[in-house]
């Protein structure tokens, strides 16, 4: 099923975010995940590409099990700022024979080798061009990410937002944002890209705090606020695993219920290949998912 029509279909779309095992792990260590996340029933599990990594091939791979042998749909991602024209190509010819038909489209992280070889010439810049390639072809729904709290490499959310809508405007059907822990900043940004004249559905991607550092590099890499709750948190929690997984399920819990009561169209918990931890966020809001049906 196309995920867009999932939107048509559902009040909110509760998904998850998988990652596939590095090559040189059997890629089979990925079912062990997805047999925990099958009894939770998302509405679809995405599966992240890693861009320049030989893990790639296992995306398509990876989301076709999940289709086919689970019996979820899936979502495959795709960036294209290191492929030419002719390997994206094949790559769609790849999703497409695999049945996949829901794929975010992405620019992917500029590769911080200063070694590394783009393709010449440079023909995907942005993921809005790898949309338009897929809108093209014409078989797949289209996602596309969004930042609410500014794309880091850009100079400002008004010309983040501005980019977005050319983005949007080249078929993006469905958002999924980047990670935030302060809702506030999630709310604000909808109201701007209502302003942008943005009126796709959008996801807010939700993920558990599990370790403190890890945390808090991604928030450095990604410029996403450490709200003083979520400080205090990590201040009092960090050195206790177990502790701070607790309240970091909690945190997300809490996280999920708001947007929901704000109208949020959709939840998009990055899993971080950890079922049990997706179980328990996912029971405590049991009542919610199936009320929103
Ligand atoms: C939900 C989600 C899933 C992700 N999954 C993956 C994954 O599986 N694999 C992976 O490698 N990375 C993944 N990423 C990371 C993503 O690839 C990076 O954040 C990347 O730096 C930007 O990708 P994008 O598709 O948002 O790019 P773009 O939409 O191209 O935006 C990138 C930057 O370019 C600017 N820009 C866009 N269009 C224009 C234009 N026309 N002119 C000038 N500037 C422009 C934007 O403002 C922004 O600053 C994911 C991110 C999110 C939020």
């Amino acid at each position: 099923m196309k995920i867009k029509d999932l939107f048509e279909q559902k009040e909110v779309v509760f998904s998850m975010e998988i990652f596939p095992p590095k090559f040189d792990v059997p890629v089979e260590t990925i079912y062990k995940t997805l047999d925990g996340l099958k009894g939770l029933e998302p509405d679809y599990i995405s599966v992240t590409y890693g861009a320049g990594g030989k893990s790639k091939d296992r995306t398509v791979e990876i989301a076709k099990k999940i289709k086919y042998e689970y019996g979820i749909e899936s979502m495959a991602h795709l960036t294209c700022i290191s492929h030419s024209k002719d390997e994206v190509k094949k790559l769609i010819t790849d999703l497409k024979g695999a049945g996949i038909e829901n794929v975010l489209a992405l620019r992917g992280d500029i590769p911080e080798d200063p070694d590394f070889q783009f393709p010449t010439p440079l023909h995907y810049e942005h993921a809005y061009q790898l949309v338009q390639e897929l809108k093209k072809d014409g078989s797949f729904s289209i996602g596309a990410a969004c930042y609410p709290e500014c794309h880091p490499d850009c100079v400002n959310l008004k010309t983040d937002i501005k980019n977005l809508k050319a983005k949007v405007d080249s078929g993006v059907d469905f958002l999924v944002s980047q990670l935030f822990f302060d809702n506030e900043e999630f709310f604000e940004f909808m109201e701007k890209l209502d302003i942008a004249g943005i009126d796709i559905p959008v996801e807010a991607g939700i993920m558990p705090v599990l370790n403190k550092n890890q945390i808090l590099r991604m928030c450095k890499l990604s410029g996403c606020k450490v709200p003083k709750k979520l400080q205090r948190m990590l201040d009092r929690f960090g050195d206790d695993p177990q502790s701070l997984r607790e309240a970091g399920e909690a945190y997300a819990t809490e996280q999920i219920i708001d947007l929901v009561t704000g109208g949020v169209r959709g939840i998009h918990l990055y899993s971080m290949n950890k079922p049990d931890v997706s179980k328990r966020i996912w029971d405590n809001i049991q009542s919610i998912r199936r009320f929103t049906k």
